[in-house]
């Protein structure tokens, strides 16, 4: 009997420096997941950020997504680019998942004031080549932002269903619910305990990741 090839899988990912993961990354997670009905989606904590200075320890960055996703058997942790000693360029992240994934679709996850500035990113044009992008709604952004119009006319996709019909190159805004969270708030402690993680906040206190 002929040995049934398995179908490709749409695998997310959803990098960021995650200092400290908050509602935001973590409610919109949960939505992208279930929205594009994703086969795996990995939160990937960034080891040298190539775009800001010296976060918290990638460890314990890494250690607040683990706490964070604990709950949620639908999201992974994804210490690969913690691994590397370079900084953490999402082109040199999506190759080696491709390598590690051959033949399936990689859909990468950025927030809109990310897409607005992706041609800075180093190798911006190859990440196209390499996944999908998935763009969240955050508070304070719009898809008129920066590059963001020229981008969403040139590769945009209508819908999920319209992506799903090419390997890589398409770039889809989500409709997901604005959570108006972000790490800046936290670590300057002006973000309200709802936009935080509890067990996250625990772990801050625990190591005074933030003194002020
Ligand atoms: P900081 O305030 O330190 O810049 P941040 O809150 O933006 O951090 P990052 O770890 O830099 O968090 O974000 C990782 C990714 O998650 C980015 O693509 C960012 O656009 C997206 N993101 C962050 N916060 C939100 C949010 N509240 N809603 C949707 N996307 C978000």
């Amino acid at each position: 009997m002929p040995v049934p090839t398995p179908s490709p899988k749409f695998r997310g990912f959803y990098g960021g420096t995650f200092d400290p993961i908050h509602q935001g990354h973590l409610q919109s997670a949960l939505f992208v997941q279930q929205y594009c009905q994703l086969d795996s989606l990995d939160l990937l904590p960034c080891h040298l950020p190539p775009h800001r200075d010296s976060p918290s320890s990638s460890l314990h960055r890494a250690e607040m997504v683990r706490l964070a996703i604990a709950p949620y058997p639908q999201l992974r942790l994804n210490l690969l680019e913690l691994s590397r000693h370079t900084p953490s360029y999402t082109v040199d992240t999506l190759e080696q998942l491709q390598q590690q994934y051959p033949g399936d679709t990689l859909c990468f996850v950025i927030g809109m004031d990310s897409l607005a500035y992706l041609t800075r990113w180093h190798r911006w044009r190859e990440i196209l080549t390499l996944c999908h992008l998935l763009v969240l709604a955050r508070p304070g952004y719009s898809s008129a932002d920066g590059d963001a119009p020229a981008l969403l006319q040139q590769f945009g996709a209508a819908s999920f269903t319209q992506l799903k019909r090419a390997g890589s190159g398409q770039i889809l805004l989500l409709p997901n619910p604005p959570v108006d969270a972000s790490a800046t708030a936290i670590r300057g402690g002006q973000a309200p305990a709802a936009l935080q993680i509890s067990a996250v906040q625990a772990y801050i206190r625990q190591h005074d990741l933030y003194p002020r």
